[in-house]
């Protein structure tokens, strides 16, 4: 490429004549040679490897198709068929019309009549046929990902309209597949790897709309798009390539989700049909094998409840739809548990819809960033209530607020927690914040320097959901938190399965390691309170001492605190 735009800024092209007679040869040249470079060979074999060798600076092959050896036909054919050198355009010499249209057939680009007595139509040809060649081979690379040599999106979709309109709006199906974790994969094994890993894909991607009359790009880094003719077992054909990526990408370590849009009726246009694809492979978020899932009318449903939720968000703001509940923690250090602090949940009290748990909403509203309000609205609200009861009880009852991955990003953070706290007439170390250690393993630098600085400014951090995120001991030890809460799913099996409770022992012994607090969620029964008491456990929150309670009864339950005090 770099080599033809070189040549586009004013070097002379190459152009190769071949031809069996002297003269014609000579002829020729003598009127092409004060514009190009011209180079010469008698028969097709000679000239075949003058082309091989020089198919990187060669600009056009001039073709007699009458010739000894190697004829004109034979030459075309084997050009027109090698990848590498079927970019250069060839002209056919020739006397009879028979021949025109056969080589034109064959991907000629142009040709040429015998006697040459228009040398200035000749030129005007040869200069028109090299340039259309170097244009389209521009646009074949500003319409190609350079990796994995699919289209870029834009262009798909161009042309994917172009694919319905010629086949009057044939059934089509949309498929996306998308790399699980892949900056993962690019941070542990390097960038070389996950690039393999890509073009192993996109070659994939090749075998299957080659030939299939359907197209594929790469959208964005780690996510491809391929539209091809309809088929009746889109199951069947999802399977086989889930068998088949696993082979071709033969790395456990690696997934990939797939999502389709099966659609034999003719109701969506490409771009809903992908949003539809899209939205399948978005179900399988949480799963780390290779699988896929297909639209269907139960997640169409969903989809419609989702916007619903998202074009309601705003009103419930405004309205105070939303509301908050919090769930005590206890010290169970001591003899008796003791209300230490408490965390902050979300309610959705929804006019029509009655009342919707925070897992219905919250991964929606994270997708979209609208958590980023929804989070804000949560901490003033909490903020408030820690203050009136500072107020009610004389001291201050610590509460922990979720703070999601997405308000992680937004660089104003720390200045609107600051802000809410001063609002409340608060310090910043009466608010703790719950960051899902996720979020650490996902961005480890980033989230690094705003929990850094967070704690700087008095707030006091919580690794919530411990044990999920994969976190590495190495990473672990410098990172900056004050505890760590073991995810609910551990606790749940304790009393049943001793591997399981060995397991909350050694995450225990690693709070020990960091010397921070540990903290249990989701404790349901006397009988797992007892255990994670004595593996040393340090503050319990579950059913097991009280639901999350609207702000009233918490203040209830200080209050009883206080006279058993
Ligand atoms: P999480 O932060 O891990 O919160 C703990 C969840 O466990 C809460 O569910 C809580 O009600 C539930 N839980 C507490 N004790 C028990 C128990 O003994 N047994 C069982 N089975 N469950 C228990 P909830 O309130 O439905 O919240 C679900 C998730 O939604 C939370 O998980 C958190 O990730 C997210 N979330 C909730 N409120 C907010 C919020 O204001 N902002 C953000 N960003 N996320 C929130
Ligand atoms: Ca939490
Ligand atoms: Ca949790």
């Amino acid at each position: 490429m770099q080599e033809l735009l070189k040549r586009k800024k004013g070097l002379h092209r190459k152009v190769i004549i071949v031809d069996d007679e002297f003269i014609q040869r000579e002829m020729l040249g003598a009127m092409l040679s004060d514009l190009y470079e011209v180079d010469f060979a008698e028969n097709g074999a000679v000239a075949l490897e003058m082309i091989r060798r020089e198919q990187n600076t060669l600009s056009l092959i001039i073709l007699d198709l009458h010739m000894p050896e190697m004829d004109g036909y034979s030459l075309l054919s084997v050009i027109k068929n090698e990848p590498e050198l079927s970019r250069i355009p060839v002209i056919v010499l020739t006397s009879e019309r028979e021949a025109e249209a056969k080589s034109l057939r064959m991907g000629a680009s142009d040709f040429i009549t015998k006697p040459y007595d228009m040398p200035d139509v000749i030129r005007a040809r040869v200069s028109r046929s090299i340039e259309l060649a170097e244009n389209s081979i521009i646009i074949h690379e500003t319409e190609r990902d350079e990796l994995t040599g699919l289209f870029h999106k834009e262009f798909f979709f161009e042309y994917g309209k172009m694919v319905d309109k010629q086949n009057d709006y044939a059934p089509m199906d949309a498929i996306v597949l998308d790399v699980n974790r892949f900056h993962v994969i690019n941070e542990l094994y390097g960038r070389s790897y996950g690039d393999l890993v890509l073009r192993r894909l996109g070659n994939f991607i090749h075998d299957i709309v080659n030939g299939s009359g359907g197209l594929a790009c790469r959208s964005d880094s780690n996510c491809f798009y391929v539209y091809i003719p309809h088929s009746d077992d889109i199951d069947g054909l999802l399977n086989k390539y889930t068998e088949l990526l696993k082979k071709i990408i033969g790395d456990s370590k690696i997934s990939i989700r797939i999502g389709a849009c099966s659609d034999d009726r003719t109701e969506l246009d490409m771009e809903q049909r992908f949003d539809r694809a899209r939205l399948a492979c978005r179900k399988l978020r949480r799963t780390y094998t290779t699988s896929f899932s297909i639209y269907d009318s139960v997640l169409h449903d969903k989809e419609l409840h989702s916007e619903r939720l998202i074009s309601d968000m705003d009103r419930a703001l405004e309205e105070k739809q939303f509301i908050v509940v919090y769930q005590p923690k206890y010290d169970i250090r001591g003899d008796k548990p003791i209300l230490s602090s408490a965390e902050a949940l979300v309610r959705w009290k929804h006019p029509d819809l009655g009342m919707i748990g925070p897992g219905e909403f919250i991964s929606l509203f994270e997708d979209n960033g609208l958590i980023q309000k929804l989070d804000r609205y949560v901490w003033s609200e909490t903020a408030a209530n820690i203050r009136s009861w500072k107020e009610c009880f004389g001291h201050s009852v610590p509460v922990s607020v979720n703070v999601s991955r997405v308000d992680i990003f937004n660089p104003l953070l720390s200045e609107i927690l600051t802000g809410i706290m001063k609002t409340a007439g608060l310090e910043n170390g009466e608010l703790l914040l719950e960051i899902t250690e996720s979020a650490y393993t996902d961005n480890s630098e980033r989230i690094i320097d705003t929990v850094s600085s967070l704690r700087q400014m008095g707030f006091r951090i919580e690794m919530d959901d411990f044990g999920c995120g994969y976190s590495s001991l190495n990473m672990l030890t410098s990172l900056p938190i004050d505890a760590l809460k073991l995810d609910m799913k551990f606790i749940h099996n304790i009393c049943v399965s001793p591997k399981d409770l060995r397991l909350v022992e050694i995450m225990i012994e690693i709070a020990r390691l960091l010397e921070v607090p540990v903290i249990a969620e989701g404790v349901e029964t006397a009988e797992q309170m007892e255990l994670l008491k004595n593996a040393g456990c340090d503050i319990i929150q579950g059913y097991y001492f009280s639901r999350p309670l609207p702000p009233e009864d918490f203040a209830k339950l200080l209050e009883k605190e206080k006279e058993n005090a």
